[in-house]
């Protein structure tokens, strides 16, 4: 079916139709769950219909997918690699189209729609690379003629459980390392970004198929917390990887661990900044801009908190609110715009609810404070004045508002920093040594990202990323991540004709 409105009508690039089936299962788009309306946040117009996953769709898509796990661990790695190479390059010829339908469908500006898919292709290549450095040690034995070696093995099936301000990135990170290390992936998108959920898995799926792979190695489902708790509650899904929000997360951590099963958490954040007396300021105040107005304050690393040293407070703030006044706000698809809108109706709800918060706990709004009167879920980017102490600093305010405050020295900064319940970004900039090693190290950040001069928001593929606490202790992507992804054995081999035990223990 066509779309009715000419700016939507690329999407047909990328298999979309005004009315899609939300579920990948065995190799067939079905659906008979609820119809969901995905709408533009910059007008709130409808893109397009989507009908969601039932239950009974899940169950037929975890049979298949079940039976699908038992042949792809026997692929060899690299040949999976190969396959995951092969998505790679299908993401390649796609990137424009899939990058503007991140912009359309979250709300986040164009170019960072982009990065969004082009961080995808990087754990394409990663992974690649990986799929041959799966490597075990081989350990020395205290007995004669044994040897003893570690085996990593696919664990099964991967549930991946996505939130909607990353609504394909996240799915990359886990379904790349998944795949390579030899795992079937069951994917349960965000409810509020469908078109992307289905958008990508014909990707995944189209090389699945051209390579006559059983189709579902890879099964997705549009639809809400009743997938997500079906995925939760399942004892074939070895590791449920989720991200989203600590209240939710907790939630789901608990099911899957009274199941025994694995479980990777990726969930709130509470990012901070600090600026010493030393900090290049030109610097600092570029990446503070980006790191609290990229993604509309909608990233888990976005910059929510600003330390500044006593001595530089005022001269970073002028300099701040000046470049605040320039920020391009409008329509992320367009040329230029900086600040889109945030992702739904709600969100723009919950700004307002927490800007009268901020202000009843002492917080003085220096610029900001307003949700934009638009068709769309426009606000403003808004810098306030509070003390570290108050409760609301505590929360992540899912919104481009930054909290300033002012300290006296490294040791106070740094327990500001750590103060919160969350542990997944933190960033300092200076030029010391000393303050740059101290940060990093045990009486430093007590965060995931531990960044010097840069941003806390805008990682690289090659590190782990995650953070602690409340943020959940999960790490994706890069170094070792993929171990997560496997079951180690540690294989003890007997070669010789005797029995002797560990430890010297003589028995009988
Ligand atoms: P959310 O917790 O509302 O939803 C996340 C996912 O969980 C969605 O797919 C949702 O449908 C599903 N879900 C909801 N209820 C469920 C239930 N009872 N059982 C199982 N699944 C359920 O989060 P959100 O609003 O989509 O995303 C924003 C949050 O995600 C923020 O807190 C942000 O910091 C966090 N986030 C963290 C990271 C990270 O890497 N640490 C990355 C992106 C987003």
């Amino acid at each position: 079916m066509v779309f009715a409105r000419k700016e939507h009508e690329f999407l047909s690039e990328i298999g979309l139709s005004s009315r899609n089936l939300g579920c990948y299962v065995d190799g067939t788009w079905k659906a008979n769950g609820p119809v969901v309306t995905s709408v533009n946040p910059a007008n709130n117009q409808a893109i397009a219909d989507v009908v969601e996953g039932s239950i009974e769709d899940y169950e037929e898509g975890m049979r298949a997918c079940s039976e699908a796990a038992k042949i792809w661990m026997q692929v060899p790695a690299p040949k999976r690699g190969e396959i995951v190479r092969q998505i790679g390059d299908a993401l390649r010829t796609k990137l424009q189209q899939l990058g503007r339908l991140v912009s359309l469908e979250m709300g986040k500006i164009l170019p960072e729609g982009i990065g969004e898919v082009q961080e995808i292709i990087d754990m394409c290549d990663f992974s690649v690379g990986l799929s041959r450095q799966l490597n075990g040690s081989v350990i020395p034995s205290e007995r004669p003629n044994h040897a003893m070696l570690e085996m990593w093995n696919p664990l099964g099936i991967v549930g991946v459980i996505t939130a909607f301000n990353f609504p394909c990135a996240v799915v990359g990170w886990n379904a790349c390392i998944a795949l390579v290390c030899g795992n079937c992936v069951v994917w349960k998108g965000a409810p509020t970004t469908p078109l992307i959920t289905i958008a990508m898995t014909r990707v995944v799926t189209g090389v699945l198929e051209k390579n006559n792979l059983p189709p579902a190695i890879f099964t997705s489902f549009c639809g809400g917390a009743d997938i997500g708790q079906a995925v939760a509650k399942d004892t074939r899904i070895s590791l449920v990887s989720f991200t989203g929000s600590s209240k939710v997360g907790q939630m789901v951590q608990q099911i899957v661990n009274q199941r025994f099963g694995k479980c990777l958490l990726e969930l709130s954040g509470n990012n901070a900044i600090i600026v010493m007396d030393d900090a290049d300021i030109l610097l600092a105040v570029r990446a503070v801009m980006f790191a609290a107005v990229g993604t509309a304050g909608q990233r888990c690393t976005t910059c929510r908190r600003l330390l500044l040293h006593e001595s530089i407070y005022q001269r970073v703030l002028d300099q701040l609110l000046d470049v605040y006044k320039q920020i391009k706000i409008g329509d992320p698809l367009g040329k230029g715009t900086l600040l889109g809108p945030l992702h739904t109706s709600e969100s723009r709800k919950s700004f307002e609810r927490g800007i009268e918060i901020i202000k009843s706990q002492g917080g003085k709004i220096l610029t900001g404070g307003s949700v934009i009167e638009s068709e769309g879920n426009f606000v403003q980017p808004t810098i306030v004045e509070i003390s570290p102490n108050a409760d609301v600093v505590k929360q992540e305010l899912f919104a481009p508002v930054l909290y300033v405050m002012k300290f006296q020295n490294l040791q106070e900064a740094i327990e500001i920093n750590n103060s919160v319940p969350q542990g997944l970004s933190s960033s300092i900039f200076t030029r010391k040594p000393e303050v740059i090693f101290k940060w990093i190290g045990p009486q430093g950040s007590d965060c995931g990202i531990v960044n010097v001069n840069i941003p806390t928001n805008g990682a690289e593929i090659g590190g782990a990323f995650g953070g602690e606490k409340a943020t959940g202790g999960g790490r994706e992507a890069g170094s070792d991540s993929w171990k997560q992804y496997m079951r180690r054995s540690t294989c003890t081999i007997n070669y010789g004709n005797e029995l002797p035990l560990a430890q010297g223990i003589n028995f009988g």
